[in-house]
């Protein structure tokens, strides 16, 4: 027998009793006549004790172990003299009877405790070992936890597991797609999913009414800060619902999430249209823990002199409130620089510190204290407080304003951790139009539908009535991060081939890449909709980290390569030719 207990669960009751565990050598201490050793497994860390008197021969045993060797020990529990509060089995300690090394183990690159000396590299290369360290474990669990809450709750709800497959044919999110050779046909090649997006919605002209799959996706994107090559999402669909429906739905399900596995209530959520997201807070994800709403001074800023904000088509602002907005003047000439370097890209920033008598700002020979005023009482500002205002073109200044209220609400500690904001992001535009390209893109996909209202003005509107769509799209928002985004779809053939005729698909492309799912439409396709969850950012968000990374096992580094397998990799050239991937320089110089 391996253990009659495991690492974690030694406690006082057990004292006296014969036991029997096994585990890796965490750390040991030896005092010449005694030998202590933390034994670790996934639930904990015991002492063991090993006294030269008891028994010399396995003391000196016991000193040569070193670190991760995997023993197995069985001993006596017993009450400990001084004792370690800050361990669960910290009452007690095994007086060790005998002792058998199940494993040697080479030393480990880097120490294996929950605070360790190794970096990220040397971190992935082993990654086996940095998942032995508590923290990692402890996500990975919760990981674990997630998805059989998930599971249960929307299995409560009537909802169907079903597994859609992974060689497929593109369905397009917005990135590209991974890739796969077909060897039994010569010079195709399957896609792998961005998501399972069209087969889903067949599953609803299927019948199958409610479907759910916890399902990796793949998107070959560049490269972004803690984005994953291939990541996991709860993926949903619904028939005969419309958008209360699905929200209600998932809304319960988030707050069933957070009561169980983090014991959270998260109350109703806010809802917001997308347009007002960008007009208080310039950005379709804001984070609500922040507050700090954008107040617009274009009818009290302008045409008083000031040709920065006089030539504006925007002057917009957030005021810092409370002692926290303490700002020295090297702390605004700080926060200014930091607004001009290039990633952000501010010309200037204004400001006005609202004093006991009178205001103080680089801009008051321009604004007499009445103008200032009236500023003043448009952020409902009091003594203590501090504007910040930027001024530009429109767009490009509210998207400044929100990365200097992010930074804010950073320096002045708003963003608190255990604090869950969420938030519904509703009437997302249908389309987006893109100078560049000189075309509309899906602003979710291309299978999402217009509002009911719009119906008709998509099918007969001109060119600029295509940019005023609105859509059945909705995001779920939660502190400033988007955890999930989903819409009403299209079931009707006319309707999704006007869609795609906007996107810039010839009838030809439309039909050949989506003509199975436009053909589906037309054998009675139920009205549908549905959503997707990250599940690996809603892991991190609600455990109040920033990295998905340390939420997936077995994650990739940030140029796309896992560096402990080593891959990707080159295949050698006979399997190229088996795929017909063999270059033609290469086969023509074979057949010479
Ligand atoms: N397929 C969408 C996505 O991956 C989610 C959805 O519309 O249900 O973002």
């Amino acid at each position: 027998m391996y253990r009659t207990h495991n690492c974690g669960e030694l406690r006082m009751t057990h004292v006296g009793q014969e036991v029997t565990l096994s585990g890796w050598l965490q750390a040991s201490r030896d005092f010449g006549s005694m030998t202590f050793i933390d034994m670790r497994d996934r639930y904990g860390i015991t002492q063991l004790v090993f006294n030269i008197e008891d028994d010399e021969g396995l003391c000196a045993e016991a000193r040569k172990l070193g670190r991760e060797f995997v023993l197995r020990i069985s001993g006596v529990v017993r009450e400990r003299s001084n004792k370690n509060e800050n361990r669960a089995t910290g009452d007690v300690e095994i007086v060790v009877k005998s002792l058998e090394i199940l494993n040697a183990s080479k030393t480990p690159p880097f120490t294996i405790d929950d605070e360790t000396d190794g970096g990220d590299e040397i971190r992935m290369k082993y990654r086996y070992l940095d998942l032995r360290r508590n923290p990692i474990q402890q996500n990975i669990i919760f990981r674990s936890k997630l998805a059989i809450e998930t599971r249960k709750y929307l299995a409560d709800q009537n909802f169907v597991e079903v597994e859609t497959p992974c060689l497929i044919k593109s369905t397009p999110e917005g990135a590209r797609d991974f890739v796969v050779p077909s060897r039994m046909n010569a010079g195709q090649f399957y896609a792998l999913p961005q998501s399972p997006q069209t087969f889903k919605q067949l599953l609803m002209v299927a019948g199958l009414d409610k479907y759910f799959q916890i399902v990796k996706c793949f998107r070959d994107e560049d490269l972004r800060a803690d984005r994953q090559p291939e990541f996991t999402q709860i993926d949903c669909e619904m028939s005969f619902v419309t958008q209360e429906d699905i929200l209600n739905t998932f809304e319960g399900l988030t707050r069933y999430l957070f009561n169980t596995t983090i014991g959270i209530e998260l109350g109703d959520f806010p809802r917001m249209s997308y347009d007002d997201a960008l007009r208080l807070y310039g950005s379709d994800k804001p984070d609500l823990r922040i507050g700090m709403e954008f107040v617009e001074l274009n009818d009290v800023a302008k045409g008083k002199g000031f040709p920065v904000f006089d030539s504006a088509e925007l002057v917009v602002g957030i005021c810092a409130s409370g002692e926290a907005a303490n700002f020295s003047n090297k702390d605004i000439k700080k926060l200014t620089e930091w607004m001009q370097r290039p990633q952000i890209g501010a010309k200037g920033l204004v400001y006005v510190k609202v004093e006991a008598g009178g205001f103080k700002s680089p801009v008051g020979k321009f604004y007499s204290d009445e103008d200032l005023t009236k500023w003043v009482e448009k952020f409902g500002a009091k003594e203590g407080d501090i504007l910040f205002i930027l001024s530009g073109e429109e767009e490009k200044t509210r998207k400044q304003l929100s990365e200097l209220r992010l930074e804010m609400g950073k320096r002045m500690g708003l963003m608190k951790e255990g604090d869950f904001k969420p938030l519904w992001v509703l009437d997302f535009p249908l389309l987006e139009w893109d100078e560049d390209s000189n075309r509309f893109h899906a602003m979710h996909h291309p299978f999402t539908a217009p509002k009911k209202d719009d119906v008709s003005r998509m099918l007969n509107g001109d060119h600029e009535t295509m940019k005023s769509l609105r859509a059945d799209a909705y995001d779920l928002v939660i502190n400033g991060s988007e955890i999930g985004g989903g819409s009403i779809r299209i079931h009707d053939r006319e309707l999704q081939s006007k869609n795609f005729d906007l996107l810039g698909f010839t009838k030809e492309e439309a039909e050949a890449q989506f003509g199975f799912l436009m053909g589906a439409f037309e054998f009675g396709a139920p009205p549908h909709g549905g959503i997707a969850f990250g599940f690996d950012r809603l892991c991190a968000v609600m455990s109040g980290q920033s990295s998905i990374r340390d939420f997936i096992a077995f994650p990739k580094n940030n140029t796309g390569r896992d560096i402990m397998i080593d891959a990707p990799s080159t295949i050698d050239n006979t399997q190229l030719d088996e795929l017909s991937l063999k270059l033609e320089e290469e086969s023509s110089a074979a057949k010479e």
